[in-house]
């Protein structure tokens, strides 16, 4: 086992990647931007180095400097953490160059995967049903014309390297094409400065449905069931759940097996999402896979109860997985409801500054995973999540609950949140009833 690791990122998951080293008596490295020098992940590890100024390039996405400071303090392993450089294959192979072991997948999968359109091939290859969509790049106007009008309108135009719901627009009539299809390309450009673009028929109503992987080193390859994500804003993940509301014990076992099957088919290794979109007819779609771990990986956590950084560590050691798939069983509900410093008012606009006071509620069923605390200052440089709110339930009726009673429980003071906004979600009787699909915060909270 690792003796020391450096964490390659900041705020909550940092945190929580340093507790699951505590627990396995790993030391951590953190390493920060001169605006996170009193930041929580700074203040928890071992010790802590400074990377650059705020700036993301100039430290969290700054690689050379990332990796002087794992050779400086000795580290054998990097975490990425999601976000910044989780995704990113050439530091991936810079880290297998430097003999630094990365906590995550080689850097052929994260390559072969984080390109859209490369995965589309290679699911198709695989057997994977793929959402319908353009054989290959968009590269003009002219292009999109003639694919939508194969496909069928409404289309979706997606930015091929794109990630967190941006570079991507719906398009419902010939008129509107052109000018979706450059604004997309230039979002897509300045935001991951790859504006290569594809396009896929726009699934009307579908559930977002994505499978939890687990790859050891040695060909295991499990998963861990699915988690609904339906409820996004943006195409941006508001509320997650697992398992799905509905879902059946046949379905669950059909995708899970595609799901392994896409792992195997790139020879995956570590922790990994495959994303579905799931229809009103039951039928499914490869949408896209996440080669790192997710914002949202505690419900599955919550279910199974397997740690899954832990989990990343032990396989990035070499360690073959403990459990086949017979052995993963869903026990109760879980439910995360991502809490943001941002004001839904004015249109979800980001609101970072001191937070004065805070209260975190507690009790049985109830985690929180942040990294705030009573007097931290959130920088506007990075993204307004400022923790999440997990909850366990028996079942489902009984994770809303204590979902209610929580979010009733949390108080921050000094920065708006969308605390509110996500009490009037689980209050709503769609929701509880679990009648809703991807469109439903558009549909239900068209005045905010
Ligand atoms: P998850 O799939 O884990 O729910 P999100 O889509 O919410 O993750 O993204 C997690 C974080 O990673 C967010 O801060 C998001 O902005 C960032 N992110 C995701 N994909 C990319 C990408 N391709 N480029 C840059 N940042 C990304
Ligand atoms: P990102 O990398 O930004 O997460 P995804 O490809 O996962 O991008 O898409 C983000 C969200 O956009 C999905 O969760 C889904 O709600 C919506 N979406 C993506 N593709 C389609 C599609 N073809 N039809 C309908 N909705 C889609
Ligand atoms: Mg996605």
């Amino acid at each position: 086992m690792f003796k020391k690791i450096l964490i390659a990122n900041r705020g909550e998951i940092a945190v929580r990647i340093i507790r699951a080293c505590n627990e396995m008596g790993i030391q951590t490295v953190a390493v920060y931007s001169e605006v996170d020098k009193e930041a929580l992940h700074t203040q928890m590890a071992d010790e802590a180095i400074c990377i650059g100024s705020a700036k993301s390039k100039d430290s969290y996405l700054n690689m050379q400097n990332i990796l002087s400071a794992t050779v400086l303090t000795g580290a054998e392993a990097i975490h990425p953490g999601y976000g910044f450089l989780s995704e990113n294959s050439k530091f991936a192979q810079m880290c297998e160059e430097c003999n630094i072991k990365y906590i995550g997948p080689s850097s052929q999968n994260i390559d072969n995967m984080g390109n859209k359109l490369k995965a589309r091939e290679i699911m198709i290859k695989a057997g994977v049903p793929v959402v319908p969509g353009s054989d290959g790049e968009i590269a003009n106007e002219t292009d999109a014309l003639k694919s939508a009008d194969k496909i069928g309108y409404p289309v979706m135009i997606k930015a091929s390297a794109g990630g967190g719901g941006r570079g991507i627009r719906v398009v419902s009539k010939v008129e509107d094409l052109a000018s979706a299809f450059n604004t997309a390309k230039t979002e897509a450009e300045t935001a991951f400065g790859d504006g290569t673009m594809y396009m896929e028929k726009f699934i009307e109503e579908p559930r977002h449905i994505e499978f939890q992987i687990l790859a050891d080193e040695h060909g295991n390859v499990v998963h861990l069931n699915e988690r609904d994500c339906s409820i996004q804003r943006r195409n941006q993940k508001v509320i997650e759940e697992a398992p799905g509301a509905g879902m059946s014990e046949k379905l669950r076992k059909q995708m899970g097996e595609v799901a392994i099957k896409a792992a195997k088919s790139i020879n995956y290794k570590n922790a990994g999402t495959i994303e579905f979109l799931l229809d009103k007819y039951g039928k499914y779609y490869f949408m896209e896979m996440n080669t790192r771990i997710q914002v949202e990986h505690p419900i599955t956590e919550m279910i199974t109860g397997i740690d899954l950084v832990k989990a990343q560590i032990r396989i990035a050691a070499g360690q073959v997985l403990p459990y086949k798939q017979e052995d993963i069983k869903i026990i109760g509900h879980a439910i995360e409801c991502r809490i943001n410093a941002e004001n839904p008012v004015k249109n979800f606009m980001p609101c970072p500054g001191v937070i004065k006071s805070l209260h975190i509620p507690g009790g049985y069923g109830i985690r929180v995973d942040s990294a705030a605390y009573q007097g931290y200052k959130i920088p506007p440089t990075y993204d307004s999540m400022i923790g999440k709110l997990i909850v366990h339930g028996k079942d489902r009726d009984e994770a809303i609950c204590k979902m209610r009673r929580a979010l009733g429980e949390f108080i921050i003071e000094g920065v708006d949140t969308n605390i509110d906004f996500q009490f009037k979600i689980v209050n709503n009787k769609d929701f509880i009833k679990g009648k809703f699909d991807t469109g439903f915060i558009g549909k239900e909270f068209k005045n905010i």
